[in-house]
């Protein structure tokens, strides 16, 4: 724990600013290293309580996976139970227990971080930390808020996340016009909803509303839907969603949005250059996030930020000052979750001289929608692109008897090998559990694998990994049911 100096100052070993997954996942490993280490938030929740966590506990993967398994239920209970002979008469939705629900499930969360913390015995401060400078080789922070303290570390590490980008001129009213925080709390289904940005979290939030009978359109600015997944998974999931009823418009610039009585009033021009006006009763913005570095105090000590916002990092996530490290989505790199922990993990044992990787090459991707979509490694279209002599196989769910058995049979499981190792190149997922299934391929790619170490593996029958191993097999080209 921390020595208290006469000056009233507290020392620890390591600070870290910020309680999201980055951060209080670096806290608890550089106090498991047996460091003395202190976490700073500023989340607050139901006036003034802490709520650690972050962006993905308090309004990101968690609320949103709430809401999702929410949304889900009722599809099923209005569309999915009749092939199993359960009739469901006079069902309707309580969107304000939905959202108690998902509240309670987010308060949990924050609860057992504060519970993480004392079991670890990292010291939480509730409030905004910012470098205020250096006391000889230590750097020193301050904590406003509640309790006001002064904190000094040899190491800190910065893991204070990122906020939404607003459409440009069109900031964000939290009453039309929504960010994530709104699109989570949307006190009644809208009739007409709008999303700007068919990303993850675009795609996450429209599936949400759409299932509880609002009328979504999602406005992308790319040509291509889905352009980071496999082609063959982003043409399934494009037929899937517009089955659902989902209208996604890809090519679509706005030009204006306009916000009064009858609700958001968006103009643009569609993929062949006609204008367009759409009116929403409500807008979600999608369009991505930006680093949060305000109030930091950067300058005060000379932090570098990169010309778009991040903290500047090598690839061990050293800043330009010494002892100072950022993790997460302050730092360049995929915006998710589990890539925050294991940078937080990683720095932690390098602070404690030991010698962690973490492969951005094997760091899985999800979209929970339905059907859920996952993969690892590199897409057919850019092994081509690299040149990579590969060979593919896939396995649909139709010919899956797990996934039959439950009726949800959509979608296939891809593997991409080198053509001449067998080494795994790619793991592609589209259909049930794609979130669980995609971590065999984690594995695979961690491990060096090839295709026919997953095809040799012996899988439970009947599962839905039964399908991995059958698309294993069909990269040599002998899948045994189908
Ligand atoms: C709707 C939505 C759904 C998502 N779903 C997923 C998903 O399913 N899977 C996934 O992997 N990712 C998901 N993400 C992304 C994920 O939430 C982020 O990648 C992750 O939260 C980043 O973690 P972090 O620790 O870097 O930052 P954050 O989670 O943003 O945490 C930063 C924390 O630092 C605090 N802070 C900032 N500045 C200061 C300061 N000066 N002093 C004190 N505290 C400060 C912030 O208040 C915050 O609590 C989702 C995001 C959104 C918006």
């Amino acid at each position: 724990m921390a020595r208290k100096d006469s000056d009233m100052s507290q020392q620890y070993d390591v600070v870290v600013i910020g309680a999201g997954p980055g951060g209080y996942i670096a806290a608890i490993r550089a106090a498991q290293l047996g460091f003395s280490t202190a976490c700073i938030d500023d989340g607050s929740r139901d006036g003034g309580k802490p709520a650690p966590g972050g962006t993905c506990t308090n309004v990101g993967c968690i609320p949103s996976k709430a809401l999702l398994q929410s949304s889900e239920n009722f599809a099923h209970a209005g569309h999915g139970f009749a092939q199993h002979g359960i009739d469901v008469k006079g069902l309707s939705i309580d969107v304000g227990r939905m959202l108690a629900r998902k509240d309670k499930v987010v308060a949990q969360n924050n609860d057992g971080i504060l519970w993480l913390f004392k079991k670890n015995k990292v010291a939480f401060h509730h409030g905004r930390g910012s470098f205020t400078g250096k006391a000889g080789d230590a750097w020193t922070i301050s904590v406003e808020g509640a309790a006001p303290a002064t904190l000094v570390a040899r190491n800190v590490i910065v893991a204070t996340g990122s906020v939404p980008r607003a459409l440009p001129g069109v900031p964000f009213d939290h009453r039309l016009v929504l960010d994530n925080a709104g699109a989570l709390a949307i006190p009644s289904v809208p009739k007409r909803l709008g999303v700007v940005g068919a990303g993850v979290v675009g795609l996450e939030m429209g599936s949400v509303w759409r299932r509880l009978g609002a009328e979504v359109t999602v406005l992308e600015a790319l040509p291509a839907f889905l352009g980071a997944a496999d082609e063959a998974v982003a043409k399934e999931a494009h037929k899937a969603f517009a089955k659902q009823g989902l209208a996604i418009h890809t090519g679509a610039t706005i030009s204006s949005v306009a916000t009064g009585k009858s609700g958001a009033t968006v103009e643009w021009t569609d993929a062949q250059g006609a204008a367009q006006t759409s009116v929403f009763d409500r807008l979600i913005v999608s369009i991505g996030r930006a680093p949060r570095t305000a109030g930091l105090g950067a300058d005060a000590v000379g932090l570098t930020i990169d010309e778009r916002g991040f903290v500047a990092v090598d690839g061990e996530c050293r800043t330009n000052l010494p002892g100072v490290w950022a993790v997460g989505d302050v730092v360049r790199g995929p915006m998710l979750a589990h890539k925050a922990e294991d940078e937080g993990v990683a720095v932690a044992e390098r602070i404690a001289g030991q010698h962690p990787h973490v492969d951005f090459g094997t760091i899985p991707w999800v979209i929970y929608t339905s059907p859920e979509i996952a993969w690892v490694g590199r897409t057919e279209q850019q092994l081509r692109a690299d040149g990579v002599a590969y060979r593919g196989g896939s396995f649909p769910f139709s010919a899956n008897g797990r996934a039959r058995a439950m009726g949800e049979a959509t979608g296939f499981v891809k593997i991409l090998a080198d053509a001449a190792t067998d080494r795994v190149l790619g793991m592609h997922a589209i259909g049930p559990l794609a979130s669980e299934l995609i971590a065999e391929g984690v594995m695979a790619m961690e491990f060096g694998a090839s295709s026919e170490d997953i095809a040799r593996i012996c899988h439970a029958h009947p599962t839905l990994s039964e399908a991995t191993r059958e698309a294993a097999l069909a990269v040599a080209g002998r899948t045994l049911n189908l």
